[in-house]
């Protein structure tokens, strides 16, 4: 069996990974190149149930336990470790600490490094419920395990069209990459946002995509394993969510602003903003002071696979085409799903049944009964 997976980004690397593990070969076909969107300029923050309370938290459950298992596995070292993770407050001006039950204002006893006006509010995840990799020596390191074996191997090249046996319901046959026939006993649609370029050839549900810039601080200190998501007031009364990582490699990645730029057709088109990643400088110097006159080593943006319910879209696009399979949609939670997901998908595509997980949550056709 040989399956061509469209897209190189975390989930189509996870997917052709486990179909590798099962025996299958694989094919990615990538316009640009692994992890050349959200899956390379992610925060790669991943928890263990802060998806329980919806359909996901299964999922979360099974992918962060298997996270814990590739980095064993894998043979790269892509910045996993544990980590804690705090709740913090700052602002421009103005204090930012929460009254207590006394009256007084209640503060956590705050890293040393947190030194600028803000307030550790909460220990919102422990060692035991979150960590971290770094998206991108993830995504790269899941394809490169996969390609090592012999079992997948990349390939560069635009997706423009599906290949299927005459008929409507005639099935998935390959795909057309950049005007050449690429054979296949089945097609995953797995290009994030942009696999809404494939609802021309299959019913799916609309797909977008939500922008965010990010940028990367190489400090002259080292910042401690504490991942911040912060509540921001600026002095023009803005309220921003900011979300401030330390990586391993002593980089600290920062996000929490976006625009509302529509999404090109190029992956390589996606535009930064200069100012908005300064301000993402300003913002962090302000929380952290040695954060301030830190180089920014990246400035990025990208775009979120988003559904209707934001929830994933993993599974048979059914009443279409036999051998077609879609896996997007994760929204703000694509590197923690990844392994998950990837797994379930590929034991589907095998042998017809998901056993990792339960993928009937995440059947495409629910969005399409009501669209
Ligand atoms: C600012 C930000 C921070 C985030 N932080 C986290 C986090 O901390 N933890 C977490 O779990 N998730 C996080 N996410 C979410 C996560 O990044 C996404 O859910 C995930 O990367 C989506 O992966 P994907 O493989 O579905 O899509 P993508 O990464 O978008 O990959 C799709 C691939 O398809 C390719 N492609 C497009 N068109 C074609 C074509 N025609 N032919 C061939 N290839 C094509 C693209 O080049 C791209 O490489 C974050 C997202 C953003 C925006």
């Amino acid at each position: 069996m040989h399956v061509v997976i469209c897209g190189g980004g975390v989930i189509g690397a996870a997917t052709a990974y486990f179909l590798t593990e099962l025996g299958v070969e694989a094919t990615v076909v990538e316009r640009c190149s692994i992890a050349a969107a959200a899956s390379g300029k992610a925060g790669g923050f991943l928890a263990r149930d802060w998806c329980d309370g919806n359909a996901m938290g299964p999922l979360a459950r099974a992918s962060f336990d298997l996270h814990a298992e590739l980095a064993e596995r894998l043979d790269a070292d892509y910045g996993y470790r544990r980590v804690d993770t705090l709740m913090v407050a700052g602002a421009d001006e103005g204090s930012v600490a929460r009254p207590g039950r006394t009256g007084r204002p209640a503060r956590f006893p705050a890293s040393a490094w947190l030194d600028g006006n803000c307030a550790v509010h909460g220990r919102i995840g422990s060692p035991e419920t979150t960590a971290q990799v770094e998206p991108g020596a993830f995504t790269r390191a899941l394809v490169d395990a996969a390609c090592r074996g012999g079992g997948a191997s990349v390939r560069i090249g635009t997706v423009e069209g599906l290949l299927a046996a005459r008929g409507p319901h005639g099935a998935a046959a390959g795909v057309v990459v950049d005007g050449e026939a690429v054979a296949a006993d089945a097609v995953v649609f797995a290009m994030g946002p942009w696999t809404a370029l494939a609802r021309q050839w299959v019913p799916l549900p609309p797909i977008g995509g939500l922008k965010g810039f990010s940028i990367t601080l190489r400090p002259d200190f080292e910042a401690p394993a504490e991942m911040l998501f912060c509540e921001y007031r600026t002095a023009g009364g803005e309220v921003l969510s900011p979300e401030i990582y330390p990586r391993p490699d002593g980089e600290v990645w920062v996000c929490g602003l976006s625009d509302d730029q529509p999404i090109p057709i190029d992956p390589a088109d996606v535009r930064v903003d200069e100012a908005r990643c300064d301000e993402l400088r300003r913002i962090a110097g302000t929380l952290a002071t040695g954060l301030a006159g830190a180089e920014i080593t990246r400035r990025q943006a990208c775009y979120r696979p988003i559904c209707a319910d934001a929830m994933p879209l993993l599974g048979a696009v059914r009443h279409a085409r036999p051998g077609v399979f879609v896996a997007t949609g994760h929204n703000c939670w694509g590197i923690l799903n990844a392994p998950a997901s990837g797994k379930a998908m590929a034991e589907l595509i095998a042998t017809g049944e998901a056993r990792t997980v339960d993928l009937s949550p995440f059947d495409p056709a629910r969005l399409l009964k009501a669209a």
